[in-house]
């Protein structure tokens, strides 16, 4: 995991607005052809002849969409900005450029906000991404950061989420309803925390769990997989609130149903162990856990063979006529009806 130093506290009020614009972003170095300038002006400027531009938005407010009290503030600007990738990625596309804004109280000094930026800054570095601009304003209580991601991609290459088809495949990498735990287990740490601010968090059984909360990895590997592999999804999204709500905007967006199985949805052993001791239901979690940054997409039943045997790629099930629903397959072989909020009836196991 990231390292969190905070020992200095230098007010921000010292260095003033630009003092600390210019702290922030003077060691960037642009990378991509498409920066032509970055930081300095009123606004960044990007060239991409030839190309379409993809731009995507997201707002983290503190004490919504994140608690400071788990998330170490380095974590947090890793995490803001692969948000933000994960959007370029389930377009298909390649990230080059994002905007950093934040709004801050004086109950932040220089070293809290250097950190979220060494965070910002990692996560520029591994996916080879720009950072070209921002806002720097204050706030009277939280924290907010506001990142747009910036990519580009050939018009031929482009997966919307509404071009799946009756019969196509349901693919989703990687492995689902980790975040979601690793979030009950530090919120259950703090609460331990509260009662007895000497109790020494135990995280051992739980690493995979909290890495997939606490540091979430865009799936920069995918469009460049399928690329290799020769397989265009026919629809793609990427897994932010859980995997139910994603199938039915792919589903309705589409006009088509879909059936799930159950037993198909990929699980970490960790999640399965953890869901056992928390007494809760492993395919609610995966189904309205969210948060796992994983890209579920379609493509047609020609290309199977070419995904079948990729340990990144789960096939979960495939899409109907919009007439048959959007379906859960259980286990036993019944048919449930999807919803977005997932599937509460069984949220307890009994
Ligand atoms: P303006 O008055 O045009 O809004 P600013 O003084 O806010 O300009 O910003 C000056 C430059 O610094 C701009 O290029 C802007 O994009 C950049 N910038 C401002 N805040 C941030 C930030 N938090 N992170 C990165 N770049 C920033
Ligand atoms: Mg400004």
């Amino acid at each position: 995991m990231l390292e969190d130093k905070n020992q200095q506290r230098t007010s921000l009020a010292d260095l003033g607005e630009f003092g600390l614009i210019k702290h922030l972003t003077d060691s960037i170095k642009l990378t991509h052809k498409s920066s032509i300038t970055g930081v300095g002006d009123d606004a960044a400027v990007l060239e991409f002849n030839k190309k379409q531009v993809l731009v995507s938005t997201d707002l983290l407010v503190e004490g919504v969409h994140f608690d400071l009290s788990y998330m170490p503030l380095k974590h947090l600007g890793y995490k803001a900005v692969m948000v933000n990738l994960s959007d370029i990625y389930a377009m298909n596309g390649t990230a080059t450029q994002i905007t950093v804004s934040i709004a801050v109280s004086n109950r932040f000094p220089l070293e809290a906000i250097e950190e979220l930026y060494a965070g910002i800054h990692l996560a520029c570095k591994s996916y080879d991404i720009d950072l070209v601009g921002g806002d720097t304003t204050s706030s009277t209580k939280g924290l907010l950061i506001s990142i747009t991601a910036i990519g580009e991609i050939d018009k031929k290459d482009v997966v919307y989420r509404n071009g799946a088809k009756p019969n196509d495949l349901l693919v989703v990498s990687g492995d689902l309803g980790a975040a979601y735990l690793g979030l009950q287990v530090l919120e259950r740490e703090k609460q331990v925390f509260q009662a007895n601010p000497n109790a020494q968090p135990d995280l051992e059984n739980y690493t995979y769990l909290v890495e997939r909360q606490l540091k979430p990895e865009a799936r920069k590997d995918i469009p460049k997989l399928l690329k290799e592999l020769e397989v265009t999804p026919t629809s793609m999204i990427d897994i932010s609130d859980g995997l139910s709500s994603e199938i039915i905007h792919l589903c309705t967006q589409s006009k088509v149903g879909c059936n799930l199985f159950e037993d198909k949805i990929p699980l970490d052993q960790q999640v399965i162990a953890t869901c056992e001791e928390f007494k809760l239901d492993s395919t609610t979690i995966a189904l309205s856990g969210g948060e796992d940054y994983e890209l579920l997409f379609t493509v047609d039943t020609a290309d199977f063979p070419k995904i079948k045997a990729n340990p990144n790629l789960t096939v979960i099930g495939h899409m109907t006529e919009k007439n048959e629903g959007m379906n859960l397959i259980t286990r036993a072989n019944q048919k449930i009806e999807l919803t977005a909020q997932g599937w509460n009836a069984m949220l307890k196991k009994g």
